[in-house]
């Protein structure tokens, strides 16, 4: 296996302990690496961004040289918006090749007692099918989650959003719904159950937009649940900008990126809607 290196690179002599003989992918964004200059290096060449999950999976195992590393605020602030999204990609890919990274929880635990930089939030479902630091291979100190039936962006959420990005630094919100939601479900059917019936109205407006789909609009038509889970997780990531001028200013700065995404819970894939 070649090496990568750069003349321009700092972080070079990183891929000095290379093993002979083993596919690696080497992702130099965790390590620290100046803003704007986060490569992943496979084989002697730099690669696309864009190629990096496929990468991963090729090689069977996205590997990076302290991958049980926590995040400290140094990685975090060399990561872009855009880093930090491949990064979940990565993860995801990983779980779904089975090549999750084992760590040192308990040793990540001491490790982050002294503060927190998590890169990403996740606005997520609690479904307990859908944990996103399991879904996305994060570890403790990694990312943010904030997680309601029906990933709702209440006003709450909106506040640990600002939270997350503005005070605490990380650079990407992902909203996470995901397939045969039961909250979907219930806002489609008219549920009504003490105060699920309020929190069941913040996903009206999702069934309202898809009053024109085909079929019958109940929550035993599989596609028109999907189409309303898929509306509700944009719409909620819309409204994170249009309720908040803490997170609009963010995003205007490139500073945060916000995208929604669907998981789905029969084979653990992410799908971003970009
Ligand atoms: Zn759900």
């Amino acid at each position: 296996m070649r090496l990568c290196w750069s003349s321009d690179w700092p972080g070079a002599n990183l891929l000095k302990d290379d093993l002979p003989g083993q596919a690696r992918i080497y992702c130099l964004n965790v390590q620290g690496a100046p803003k704007g200059r986060s490569r992943c290096c496979h084989d002697g060449t730099f690669a696309a961004p864009e190629s990096w999950p496929a990468l991963a999976v090729t090689l069977g195992r996205a590997w990076a040289a302290d991958e049980c590393a926590v995040q400290t605020r140094e990685r975090q602030a060399a990561l872009s918006p855009d880093t930090a999204l491949q990064e979940l990609k990565v993860g995801n890919e990983r779980f779904l090749s089975q090549n999750m990274r084992s760590c040192d929880l308990l040793g990540q635990v001491r490790a982050t007692a002294g503060g927190q930089f998590p890169f990403a939030l996740v606005i997520g479902c609690m479904d307990s099918r859908v944990p996103p630091e399991l879904v996305f291979d994060q570890r403790i100190g990694d990312i943010f989650s904030a997680r309601l039936a029906g990933n709702v962006a209440e006003d709450d959420v909106v506040g640990s959003a600002e939270f997350a990005t503005k005070l605490a630094g990380a650079k990407l919100i992902v909203v996470l719904g995901h397939s045969e939601c039961g909250a979907v479900k219930g806002a489609i059917d008219g549920a009504e159950l003490g105060k699920l019936t309020h929190l069941l109205q913040r996903i009206k407006p999702a069934v309202e937009a898809n009053r024109n789909a085909p079929g019958e609009h109940t929550s035993t038509n599989k596609d028109f649940v999907q189409r309303v889970a898929t509306t509700n997780v944009r719409l909620a990531a819309q409204s994170l900008q249009n309720e908040s001028q803490v997170l609009r200013d963010l995003v205007a700065r490139n500073e945060l990126k916000i995208v929604a995404a669907m998981h789905d819970i029969a084979s653990g894939r992410i799908t971003f809607l970009e």
